[in-house]
């Protein structure tokens, strides 16, 4: 089987690329990649091929696809506070590089598992956040990640194209960048602690999130591509932890045997409030998944750093 990761030299999906090679059935991996925030030498060891370029790129998406038995669309151009900064860099990657994407796999007929985001849930504040929700995006990129998601069903309903939309949530682990100003919670809370430097928590602390080991998250993509999961409504990909920032903070402090201390800063805009995950559709459509418990996946990523 061959399969082709757009985004495959990120985080995400260079943990992807080297699960999918573990896996007996998976021959060849392709990951397309602009390395605008992902870096080649994530790659290094895994067996995947690296092809720099675009999915804005409509000629080296259908010449890859055409290659491809499945692919998994995890390009993008993440975080809320850069599609704060550049609105319409972000639509131009997440929306339209995602009708792209689709295009090339409906001339094909490959089947596609791209990646969607809590972030679409935004403002809706009933907990768990169940798939059946309404959507109100609270930024650019929850409004990008959304019309994303959308095209992918639209596709499933227009043109039969096999394909699943998963939502994730707060992914952490081995090979997420600390140290830049977009940098996800856990890096930089992981490098600060390391450092010895204060962990800076925007707001009270009290927000919660549903953090996912990505080492969880791969095997449920890799299960995805192998079984040919498609489903015809959003898919979470998280399984109902929720946890505050500051309890984060003093799980980190546990695993790395150290205190920690905390400085407050101003809430951010654009930041939900609360996270949770209702995981009865992702169970359902994987029974074999089990969850990386936020300790161990914790224990992992600091081995990394
Ligand atoms: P990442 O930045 O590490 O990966 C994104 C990859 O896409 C990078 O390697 C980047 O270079 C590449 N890319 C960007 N624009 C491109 C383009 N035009 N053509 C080709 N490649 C391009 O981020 P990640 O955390 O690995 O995210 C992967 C996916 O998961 C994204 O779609 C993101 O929106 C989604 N997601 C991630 C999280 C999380 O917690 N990490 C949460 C929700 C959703």
């Amino acid at each position: 089987m061959n399969v082709l990761v757009t985004g495959g030299a990120g985080f995400i999906g260079a943990n992807l690329c080297r699960e999918l090679l573990e896996r007996p059935e998976v021959d060849r991996v392709v990951a397309l990649d602009d390395l605008s925030t992902g870096r080649a030498d994530n790659l290094d060891g895994t067996g995947a091929e690296l092809v720099e370029g675009s999915i804005l790129d409509a000629a080296v998406l259908a010449r890859l696809v055409a290659d491809a038995d499945a692919v998994v669309h995890l390009a993008a151009r993440p975080s809320v506070p850069r599609s704060l900064a550049d609105p319409v860099a972000s639509h131009d990657v997440n929306a339209t590089g995602t009708i792209r994407v689709l295009e090339a796999c409906r001339r094909e007929t490959v089947h596609v598992v791209a990646a969607s985001s809590s972030s679409v849930y935004g403002s809706v504040t009933s907990l768990p956040k169940h798939e059946g929700l309404p959507t109100r995006p609270l930024s650019p990129y929850g409004a990008s990640k959304l019309a994303a998601e959308a095209y992918v069903l639209a596709y499933g309903a227009s043109f039969g194209l096999p394909s699943l939309a998963f939502r994730f949530f707060n992914v952490y682990g081995p090979l997420q960048p600390a140290g830049h100003a977009y940098a996800a919670v856990v890096p930089t809370f992981v490098d600060a602690a390391m450092r010895g430097e204060p962990l800076l928590v925007h707001g009270d602390g009290h927000q919660t999130r549903d953090f996912t080991f990505v080492g969880t998250v791969t095997w449920v993509l890799a299960d995805a591509v192998l079984r040919r999961v498609t489903s015809d409504e959003p898919v979470n990909l998280a399984f109902g932890t929720r946890m505050s920032v500051l309890e984060l903070t003093r799980r980190l402090s546990g695993v790395l045997g150290t205190p920690v201390e905390v400085r407050h800063g101003p809430p951010r805009a654009g930041d939900v409030r609360d996270s949770q995950a209702a995981d009865e559709r992702l169970r359902r459509l994987f029974p074999g998944a089990t969850a990386v418990p936020l300790e161990e996946g914790l224990r992992r990523t600091v081995a990394w750093f």
